[in-house]
């Protein structure tokens, strides 16, 4: 295969280096693959164009617009993924591994594009939780908003997944409105600049939304401002350097990291060779260590066991290992591939000599490995490394060193007290697992250990088919963790979104921050005119638009008849004296339902109309009993609206339901699907 000359991607065009090319050689036979290399970009200019051009193009699009141009690049990237798997062997990674970063990739992108529309408003700002009442008379409010930042986000990845750890950040990045320069790692460059080539020529990206560094990044850290972010992925050495960078401590640059970990894994005290666990186990600690080479930065590098399981663990271990094929991961039958590089396999084998030193090697030879269809001397191949380390107490560098290969240590706990303090000795980890199947075990591991620890996911036979397993970071959960792991946190649905944004305390009158957040907040203006707000089309709707309603009497009859009617004859609502004991209620009072119904009774407009479908309740109150006799009424305003798609959107409604004495009697949201 002929070497390809990659190319960087700035200010919207395609540029390749003046010179200062390096050579990216291929894991599997040490031939050129690739050459990197940045030299004549300038990268102020490429700041200001994100900043000028890319920013305040996202920003004019909604939450919604940039949700679905990131489902088009997901959709781009899935229709030409085959391009991609075919590089990706090149990175030493098997179909199965290249699954995980290609499809797996391209997944995330889709399941934030997803969340985006779903959880996110069709506007340019979002609403972070209730109003804040600040004044006795509600005429003073504050509310907390997020806004875009108006700078760029700076990318930087490690070389192990090299698509899926360019998206994992990218789609976030995208539909908070931010512009990002991506800058791959080298050694697995090709592929990053493949896949980002597909989403380019997807056609669906403004102009500055992205850029790609390949090769070095220059002067590029000392352009960045208040309003960057960079978001690091790689070892602790590189994440020291760039975090003491003076630009990023002056300017109070975001800086997120994500770096080694010492991930571990404990057998739990319930779990003999018997139990389902036990076999789940041993399959996990294999799967973590052979799947992208060990290359994983959430592989477990630490695998706890009671001391009294020591032996049955090893040798359970080994033989699952002994069925493990080492090659060219093209070829049948191979289920675990090279590292990416020669120069990552030295580093592992500097690695294992250190752990070595506390721990003994009970299975493998990090020197010499068994390799199907590719030669053991051109191509990054390692045997799996399992050391055994009977004292970890007495160990450091088992704690310590993360060797990023396929390389984990196996070792013995006294009691589960003393499996949490070794698993802590990490000291902050990306992800943690536990085999039990006693909850008792696993409250006291979660409390023990949470803190140190980003995930923490708890495997017994219930689960097991269906768990993602130890070493799956997953778009709905978050992802990084304290201390050594980097301080980081990525993705976790919304929230990786939010490290885009800014939040903001608005403070004013109810009118003019409804205007500003366009979600209606109380004491704003109401507009009651007719026609009756079911008859508003979604477009047609204005938020504010509100009814007032006709009081209703609640007689002991229609209680009556509504619990015949239901069923539901709790005592509060049939039975005064025992009523009249609870210390909520002074009687017999209305049920809840009743007062929702009846709610519903007073409020709507019956004939057909825009108003499709009753979506559901959020933030349900009773807040004061109803008794017979008394009446009620309700205010029903739309709060805030969001757009599904073309034919409807949902409508979200604040209702108030009160009492004669204008007591607030129920509170709550009201969604309902109108036709646009
Ligand atoms: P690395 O050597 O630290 O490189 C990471 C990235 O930083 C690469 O893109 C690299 O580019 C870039 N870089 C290095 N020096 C730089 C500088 N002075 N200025 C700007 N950029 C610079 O890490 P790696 O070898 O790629 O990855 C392996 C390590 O990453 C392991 O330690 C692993 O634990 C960690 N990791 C952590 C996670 C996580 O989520 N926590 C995930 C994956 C990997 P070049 O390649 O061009 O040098």
């Amino acid at each position: 295969m002929k070497p390809l000359k990659l190319m960087n991607y700035a200010e919207g065009q395609w540029f390749g280096a003046s010179g200062g090319l390096s050579d990216v050689l291929s894991a599997i036979d040490g031939q050129v693959v690739a050459q990197t290399g940045s030299q004549g970009l300038n990268f102020k200019a490429m700041t200001d164009y994100a900043r000028k051009v890319g920013g305040p193009a996202l920003r004019a699009m909604t939450f919604h617009e940039r949700a679905r141009m990131v489902k088009s690049l997901a959709e781009a990237i899935m229709a030409r993924k085959e391009e991609l798997y075919e590089l990706s062997s090149q990175t030493g990674a098997t179909r199965v591994d290249g699954w995980i970063d290609i499809e797996g990739g391209a997944g995330t992108l889709f399941a934030y594009s997803s969340r985006g529309r779903r959880e996110l408003p069709n506007d340019r700002i979002l609403v972070d939780g209730p109003p804040e009442i600040l004044s006795k008379a509600g005429g003073f409010v504050g509310q907390h908003v997020f806004t875009p930042l108006q700078g760029v986000a700076v990318h930087i990845n490690a070389f192990n997944f090299p698509v899926w750890g360019m998206l994992e950040k990218l789609g976030p990045t995208l539909i908070a409105g931010v512009p990002a320069i991506v800058k791959p790692a080298s050694a697995t460059a090709y592929l990053t600049e493949a896949c980002f080539r597909i989403m380019v020529e997807a056609g669906v990206l403004p102009d500055g939304a992205l850029q790609l560094i390949v090769g070095q990044t220059g002067d590029l850290l000392d352009h960045l401002t208040c309003q960057d972010v960079v978001s690091f992925t790689g070892s602790a050495q590189t994440a020291a350097k760039l975090q003491g960078h003076p630009v990023i401590a002056r300017e109070s640059v975001r800086f997120i990291a994500e770096r080694d970990s010492l991930n571990a894994t404990v057998l739990g005290p319930d779990c003999t060779p018997e139990a389902p666990e036990f076999d789940l186990f041993i399959k996990e600690v294999v799967r973590e260590m052979t799947v992208k080479a060990g290359q994983k930065c959430t592989a477990i590098r630490r695998a706890f066991v009671p001391a009294t399981l020591l032996d049955a663990a090893e040798a359970a271990l080994k033989a699952r290992l002994a069925k493990v094929k080492v090659g060219d991961p093209r070829v049948q039958g191979v289920t675990m591939g090279a590292l990416v590089s020669q120069a990552q396999r030295r580093d592992v084998r500097e690695k294992v000599a250190e752990l070595a030193r506390e721990a003994r090697i009970v299975f493998g030879d990090p020197d010499t490995v068994e390799v199907t269809g590719a030669s053991a001397d051109d191509g990054a191949f390692l045997s799996p490394i399992l050391l055994r380390c009977d004292d970890p107490w007495k160990g450091q560098a088992v704690h310590d060193v993360e060797a990023f290969g396929p390389v984990s240590t196996l070792m013995p706990y006294t009691d589960l007290q003393d499996a949490v303090a070794l698993c802590n000795r990490g000291q902050g980890s990306l992800v943690m697992s536990l085999f039990t199947y006693d909850p008792a075990v696993a409250s006291q591991v979660v409390l023990g250990s949470g803190a140190f620890h980003g995930r923490l996911l708890i495997v017994d036979r219930d689960c097991a088919k269906e768990s993602t397993g130890h070493g799956s970071p997953l778009p709905n959960l978050i992802h990084g963790g304290p201390g050594r792991a980097g301080g980081g946190e990525e993705m976790g649905g919304v929230r990786g979104i939010l490290h885009y944004m800014q939040r903001t305390a608005l403070q004013g009158s109810p009118r003019m921050l409804t205007g500003v957040s366009h979600r209606w907040i109380a004491n704003a203006p109401e507009q009651t005119d007719p026609p009756h707000p079911f008859r508003l089309r979604f477009g047609e709707l204005e938020i504010g638009k509100s009814l007032h309603t006709q009081a209703r009497t609640i007689t002991l009859e229609d209680i009556e008849h509504f619990a015949e009617f239901t069923g539901d004859t709790f005592y509060a609502h049939m039975d005064e004296e025992a009523a009249a004991a609870n210390p909520f209620f002074p009687g017999r009072v209305a049920h809840g339902y009743l007062i929702l119904s009846f709610a519903a009774g007073l409020f709507v407009d019956p004939a057909p109309g825009p108003v499709l479908a009753n979506y559901g309740l959020d933030n349900l109150r009773f807040l004061k009993p109803v008794s017979p006799g008394d009446a009620i009424k309700v205010r029903l305003t739309a709060k805030s609206k969001s757009q599904r798609n073309e034919e409807y959107g949902e409508v979200r409604w604040d209702v108030l339901v009160t009492n004669q004495d204008g007591e607030t009697v129920a509170a709550y949201d009201l969604l309902t699907m109108n036709a646009i």
